[in-house]
């Protein structure tokens, strides 16, 4: 199986083109068809199996192929538990923006609060975030989340150890409504939480596990 055999936007295969990639893993496998048709998805497969473009290309599929509900409001958020990770997502994100027109940002614990609040007034289309600082962006009304189309959770099993619990459903709730789609990734799916945050957080979900062992 290739990447050509998904209905992905040109500049999308070209990038994977440059970055050295054909063939998709197990995890984008399973996953593209299901993120595509615009489904919820719960999903999970060890590390350095490849879950990161699982969820960048729909992403900016969605973002190419329709129109925005808002002109001002991120279309997609990217949470992930800490800055290292999501540091390395939002490099490959990069790389894929790099062939649109489209904008990307990350907003950071640790980071100049200031300076990431004029990056959010310039209206990107992608954020890349730790939950905690973008919960706080939300409070002070930096950013508002009602045209928001994808929310992608990776690493969730960490964000909850974590203790990201409370702003996840913050974050959740400032994009509430009905034509939202959420993607969840984890290295487990068996962790206890797990299952709590994604009852309040997706819809009719499907599931995909990759190596479990039952
Ligand atoms: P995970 O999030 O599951 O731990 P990553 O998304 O970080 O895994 O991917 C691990 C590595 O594999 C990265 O260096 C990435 O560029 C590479 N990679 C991802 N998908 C493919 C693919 N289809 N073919 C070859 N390499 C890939
Ligand atoms: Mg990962």
């Amino acid at each position: 199986m290739l990447f050509t055999d998904f209905s992905l936007d040109k500049r999308l295969l070209e990038s994977l083109k440059h970055m050295g990639i054909s063939e998709p893993t197990e995890i984008q496998q399973q996953a593209l068809p299901i993120a595509l048709a615009g489904k919820d998805l719960m999903a999970s497969s060890k590390t350095g199996s490849g879950k990161t473009l699982a969820f960048l290309l729909p992403a900016l599929q969605r973002v190419i192929s329709t129109k925005a509900l808002s002109k001002k409001d991120p279309r997609v958020l990217i949470l992930l538990p800490t800055r290292e990770l999501a540091q390395q997502v939002y490099g490959q994100l990069r790389l894929l923006v790099a062939n649109t027109q489209y904008k990307a940002v990350s907003i950071l614990g640790g980071e100049n609060f200031n300076d990431q609040a004029k990056s959010l007034s310039r209206d990107p289309h992608f954020i890349v975030a730790t939950p905690g600082r973008i919960a706080d962006h939300l409070e002070q009304r930096h950013l508002y989340l009602n045209g928001l189309e994808l929310l992608i959770l990776d690493e969730a099993d960490r964000m909850l150890d974590l203790g990201f619990a409370p702003q996840l459903k913050a974050i959740n709730e400032a994009a509430d409504h009905k034509r939202r789609q959420t993607l969840m990734f984890s290295a487990t799916l068996d962790h206890d939480h797990i299952n709590d945050i994604a009852a309040t957080l997706l819809k009719t979900p499907s599931h995909v596990a990759i190596g479990a062992s039952h």
